[in-house]
């Protein structure tokens, strides 16, 4: 558009086409004369407006009138060689209106020749760049802020950049800042310009009016003059002392819109902000605000990966983390998974935050314990913290007492105290035990631990593993067992003291499994009842004694009584009653052949229930037997509770008769239950002295290997067949 045809053109005809042409285009149009040293000779009404200068002050001007402190001079030699060359140029230039603001100028300089060749005037084109440019910077800015971010840099690094940045990219000579509030814990803390010397006086700012209600309406604050500014004297005074005249804040929003924070920008002269500045300060302070989030969020994610979010300790994964680097700088030391012995009753009473808040309060008093210090702790499992400490074997000392020092309080849940037992589980990692194994060990130690009554460490021995493999194998084996009815009585008779009659018997599972041979109750008992399978054993017991009685009967032989072990779960079935009592009549028994052993141990906490399955089995006819009284939580309260037909005073008692006390605890136990009507069993009775003890306390049944110990079926017919 700005090529027309030159033919010949004087200079005057040429110098009046232009300005017409200048005077119809919407950019600023500048007219220089090379005859007349490079002055001016025209401007157009754009550029007026532009510059705020008027084309009467423009005329006969030099293009220097538009240069200022930031202007590039090399760039304006590259204009001016291409006026004296003659030839064509486009660049970008910071130029300054006649208020002395800046601007980025696009200039595009077009050289006027006649036929000749002869330069008869130099041709300006400008156009106010600065929005684009500064969009640009700002878009660069948000890129570099990011890749910094992403490549690891601290915040606080780049934030500082951010200030750095604005200052070098910016038209006006300026220092930035940024500074952050917190109103929940009262801090503030600034990053570039003037940082340190803030931070250094702080507390006067926090005091002061610095973070004033200003803040609050979300504009930006001009101070144009900081000597007539309502702010803080000491940020006046540090400002004054740096030669700052004036400045600009843009509040700094959170993502929920609340004023978190000031991007701030000084000036060394007054300086009043022009619509794209306010634009500039507009778009920075996001950026500010994206980094912060862009942090928040990485530390959140940090945060969920490495924290257990309901008690605020490390997790396992963080766990494993700290301890492999301790491992890979040689160090050797001891792990404990620790659980608390009641965790599933605080599941049940206070729901899973319940579970949490007492293994966070575990972990709090853990970390002050001697035997702990210096170690580190974190959430394992559900139900468990690990815990690992650099103490060598030589130094660690499990401490009992230790432990129970941290149990003898009450720990709080929902405002009710709730007191604890403790189960550890520990082992050692160095070279030799990797980490990984140690956790496996530990874990196995644990297991071992939970079997265990009360408040104990079990360190893992290589024995315990063969155990589990053991007991994996029997519950392997189990099932097989069942179906393949493998499970069959032995009875044990029951001898009435005084006149060693044979009275009943008690009916003791055995196994002989064909693929793991003979395998003892003890062992068998428990992993049944772990594996939820021991009520199917205890009825295989139960139809197999009830079949021995119908042969006697159908060979009309005499019957016994005979006592079948009922493990607590099988107990408290809800079926357990019906089903019971269908099988002793789909045999044709009588009720009163069959006596229910129920152990003591069965915590009897369901009380109400207890007593109504007692009476309804007694309402059939079936007597009850409460077994190994005097074991765990033992209780006379319980006989006068509960309508059991007999007790059995457990072996333990009988091993102890010797001891006075003991003896005296027997005695009374005999004489409560003949109060209560109830029949006395003594089990486990080995020797003479035993048997004459119990005689003259008044026990009125025995059992034990002193009378006969537990016999095969036929042995038992061939017994009953000679008396
Ligand atoms: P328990 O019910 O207390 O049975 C008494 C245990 O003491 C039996 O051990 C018996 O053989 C043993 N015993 C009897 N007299 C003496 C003695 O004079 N000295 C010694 N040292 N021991 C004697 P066993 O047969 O090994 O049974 C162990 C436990 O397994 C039983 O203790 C019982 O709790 C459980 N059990 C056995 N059979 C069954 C069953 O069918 N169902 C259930 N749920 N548990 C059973
Ligand atoms: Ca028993
Ligand atoms: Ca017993």
């Amino acid at each position: 558009m700005y090529k027309f045809d030159n033919k010949c053109l004087s200079d005057k005809d040429m110098f009046f086409s232009l300005c017409q042409m200048a005077r119809q285009v919407d950019s600023a149009v500048v007219i220089v004369n090379p005859k007349k040293g490079y002055s001016i000779d025209y401007v157009n009404h754009v550029f007026t407006r532009m510059t705020e200068y008027s084309e009467f002050e423009m005329t006969n001007a030099k293009l220097s009138i538009l240069h200022g402190p930031l202007t590039d001079m090399l760039n304006e030699e590259a204009i001016q060689n291409s006026f004296e060359n003659g030839l064509p140029f486009n660049t970008s230039s910071l130029y300054y209106r006649k208020d002395g603001s800046a601007f980025w100028n696009d200039v595009q300089t077009i050289p006027m020749r006649n036929q000749e060749g002869e330069l008869q005037f130099c041709v300006l084109v400008m156009k106010d760049v600065t929005e684009t440019m500064n969009i640009e910077a700002l878009i660069e800015l948000e890129r570099d802020v990011y890749f910094n971010l992403e490549n690891g840099t601290q915040l606080d690094d780049v934030l500082g950049d951010i200030c750095k940045k604005v200052s070098s990219t910016f038209g006006k000579k300026c220092y930035c800042s940024i500074v952050f509030f917190n109103s929940i814990d009262q801090t503030i803390s600034f990053y570039g310009q003037f940082a340190e010397q803030l931070t250094a006086m702080r507390q006067h700012l926090l005091s002061g009016n610095y973070s004033g209600e200003q803040l609050f309406l979300k504009q930006p604050i001009i101070i144009k003059d900081i000597q007539d500014s309502p702010f803080n004297d000491l940020y006046k005074q540090l400002l004054m002392e740096n030669n700052i005249q004036s400045f600009w804040s843009q509040p700094i929003l959170s993502t929920e819109g609340i004023v978190t924070g000031l991007f701030t920008m000084y000036f060394e002269q007054e300086a009043e902000p022009q619509a794209v500045d306010f634009k500039y300060l507009n778009r920075v302070a996001p950026i500010v605000t994206l980094a912060v989030k862009y942090v928040e969020q990485q530390n959140e994610i940090v945060r969920l990966a490495y924290y257990d979010e309901a008690t605020g300790l490390i997790n396992i994964e963080k766990f494993k983390r700290i301890m492999n680097r301790y491992v890979a700088t040689g160090c050797e030391g001891h792990l404990y998974i620790i659980e608390p012995g009641e965790y599933q009753k605080i599941i049940e009473l206070y729901g899973r935050h319940g579970g949490d808040e007492i293994l966070r309060q575990i972990a709090c008093r853990l970390q002050n314990l001697s035997m702990f210090e210096d170690s580190v702790i974190a959430k394992y499992t559900n139900s468990n913290l690990i815990v690992a400490t650099r103490k060598t074997i030589e130094e660690l000392n499990i401490s009992q007492v230790e432990i129970d020092a941290i149990l003898s309080e009450p720990y709080y849940v929902d405002n009710k105290e709730v007191y604890l037992t403790l189960k550890l589980g520990t082992s050692n990692f160095s070279a030799e035990v990797p980490f990984s194994k140690a956790i496996l060990q530990a874990d196995t130690a644990l297991c071992h631990a939970l079997k265990v009554t009360g408040t104990v460490i079990k360190k893992f021995d290589k024995q315990q593993v063969a155990i589990v493999q053991e007991e994996m194998n029997i519950f392997a084996q189990i099932s097989k067992g069942l179906k393949n009815s493998e499970f069959f009585p032995v009875l044990q008779p029951k001898v009435n003291i005084q006149s060693g009659e044979i009275v009943g018997f008690e009916a003791l599972a055995r196994w002989n499994s064909p693929h793991i041979g003979f395998i003892s109750p003890a062992q068998f008992i428990p992993v049944a009842e772990n594996s939820g399978n021991i009520y199917k054993v205890d009825r295989q017991i139960f139809k197999k004694v009830l079949q021995w009685q119908k042969q006697r009967l159908q060979e009309g032989l005499t019957l016994y009584p005979v006592s079948v072990n009922i493990s607590p779960r099988y107990f408290y079935n809800p079926t357990f009653v019906e089903s019971s009592i269908e099988l002793i009549r789909a045999f044709g028994i009588e009720p009163k052949y069959i006596i229910f052993e129920i152990t003591e141990s069965i915590e009897l906490v369901n009380m109400r229930r207890a007593k109504k399955i007692i009476n309804e089995l007694h309402n059939y006819g079936i007597a009850t037997s409460i077994d190994d009284f005097g074991v765990g939580y033992s209780s006379l309260g319980y006989l006068q509770e509960l309508p059991f037909k007999e007790i059995k005073i457990d072996k333990s008692f009988v091993d102890n008769l010797a001891e006075p006390r003991m003896n005296a605890v027997i005695k009374t136990i005999v004489d409560l239950s003949h109060n209560l009507r109830m029949t006395t069993v003594a089990e486990g009775i080995e020797t003479e002295e035993q048997h004459k003890e119990l005689m003259r306390i008044g026990c009125i049944t025995g059992q034990g290997y002193y009378y006969y110990k537990p016999m095969p079926i036929e042995e038992v017919n061939q017994l009953l067949a000679t008396k």
